[in-house]
């Protein structure tokens, strides 16, 4: 192992390593069709238009959307969030929304409290999932615009319930919105019949895409406000103002070419290995865990490991400071994983390590039974040292 080949554990983060024809498809964005797309009828230009709709398709294939104009790119989930929530709520809607959410949620939900929306934040179980009861008796306490929360935890890994959430919204006439950052590519979608109606995908971890890039699914009829405005590559003589119609509404500007292929491949890519991928990933993760919470001192947060999650096993230590452990595992065993509070201080304090923090391990494409092996000595060894 050298530090340009270390043994991956960040793919919540990102994914890493891409396959090889996600690569290519970078690659081929900027030489093949190098041109800018929707805005030349040249053969680069339509090189270029034809990639990004078959990147379009092929992910509305992929996650359930039956009408691809419904699928947004943006440049990743944030953007989606940002989107969805400052598109559709207004001052004196109210939102109800989990307290396991990330700053992707959270911040621009803080920035429109303070243009006078209501957030009510309903506390998720001390394992970080969100308990629908508890939920339903919020939504319906109140008038309620939108019910907002994630798909999964990129602190536990948590499954939430969002089909029965966006069943509880609906019979309380609120839209649902989901923050899909760690779904996508990791849990099979049919997002036409998930409930959400807006569903936020981030491009580069479980998707296996590039950075900067995303999606966002709006459901028929819904209709955020779009944040940029500017040119579309059409419709300029016919009005002033922004075209209504998708995906134009809300892709203003040149697209990320390279990202969007990048994108476009590795759905193609997920399309073949997906299930055998899921199923290799959920079984090194319950190793993961399994074995983690075995060695003395440390304790798995979240579900039991023997749980379902999505691939994310974070760990605490009774007494080693969670950056101490990642550094470690960095330094002496090549080992890359992430600690801190993932910036998810909301899920932290709801899982009481708000203080503490902890030390994630997110598996993904290209991890093995070694990798696995070598973490899980590399902790014995380093908290038994610290004994
Ligand atoms: N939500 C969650 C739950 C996440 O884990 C992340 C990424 N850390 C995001 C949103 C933001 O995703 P992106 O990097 O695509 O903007």
């Amino acid at each position: 192992m050298s530090e340009s080949c270390p043994i991956y554990f960040d793919h919540g983060a990102t994914s890493w390593p891409k396959p090889q024809e996600v690569l290519d498809a970078v690659a081929s964005a900027l030489t093949e069709c190098g041109g800018n797309p929707g805005r030349g009828v040249h053969a680069l230009g339509l090189a270029a238009s034809r990639m990004i709709f078959g990147a379009r398709t092929d992910l509305a294939a992929f996650l359930g959307v039956a009408d691809s104009r419904d699928l947004i790119f943006t440049s990743g989930c944030t953007a989606g969030t940002n989107l969805m929530l400052k598109g559709l709520l207004r001052p004196g809607d109210r939102v109800v929304v989990s307290s396991m959410e990330h700053n992707a949620i959270a911040r621009p939900l803080n920035v429109l409290a303070a243009a006078g929306v209501t957030v009510d934040v309903v506390d998720a179980d001390e394992t970080g999932l969100i308990d629908a009861d508890r939920m339903e008796a919020a939504v319906k306490a109140k008038p309620t615009a939108a019910v907002v929360c994630q798909h999964a935890s990129n602190v536990t890994g948590t499954i939430q319930p969002v089909g029965d959430l966006a069943d509880i919204a609906h019979s309380a006439g609120a839209v649902m919105l989901v923050d899909g950052a760690q779904g996508a590519g990791h849990l099979r979608l049919d997002l036409g019949v998930l409930g959400a109606d807006a569903y936020a995908v981030s491009g580069h971890k479980g998707m296996l895409g590039p950075q900067g890039v995303g999606a966002l699914y709006l459901s028929p009829g819904i209709d955020p406000v779009q944040l940029v405005e500017g040119g579309t590559g059409g419709g300029s003589s016919e009005s002033p103002t922004q075209p209504q119609s998708r995906p134009d509404r809300y892709e203003a500007g040149t697209p990320n070419t390279p990202g969007i292929g990048g994108l476009g491949a590795a759905t193609r890519f997920l399309a073949v290995h997906a299930e055998d991928q899921r199923a290799e990933e959920a079984r090194l993760a319950r190793r993961l865990a399994e074995e983690l919470s075995a060695i003395r001192g440390i304790r798995v947060i979240g579900a039991a490991p023997s749980e379902p999650r999505v691939p994310i096993v974070s760990v605490v230590h009774e007494r080693m400071p969670a950056d101490q452990l990642a550094f470690a595992l960095d330094r002496r065993y090549g080992i890359a994983v992430r600690a801190g509070l993932h910036c998810a201080p909301w899920a932290h304090r709801t899982l009481g390590t708000l203080e503490t923090g902890a030390v994630r391990f997110g598996i993904g494409f290209g991890n093995t039974d070694d990798d696995v092996d070598a973490a899980v000595a590399a902790v014995d060894e380093i908290v038994s040292e610290a004994r």
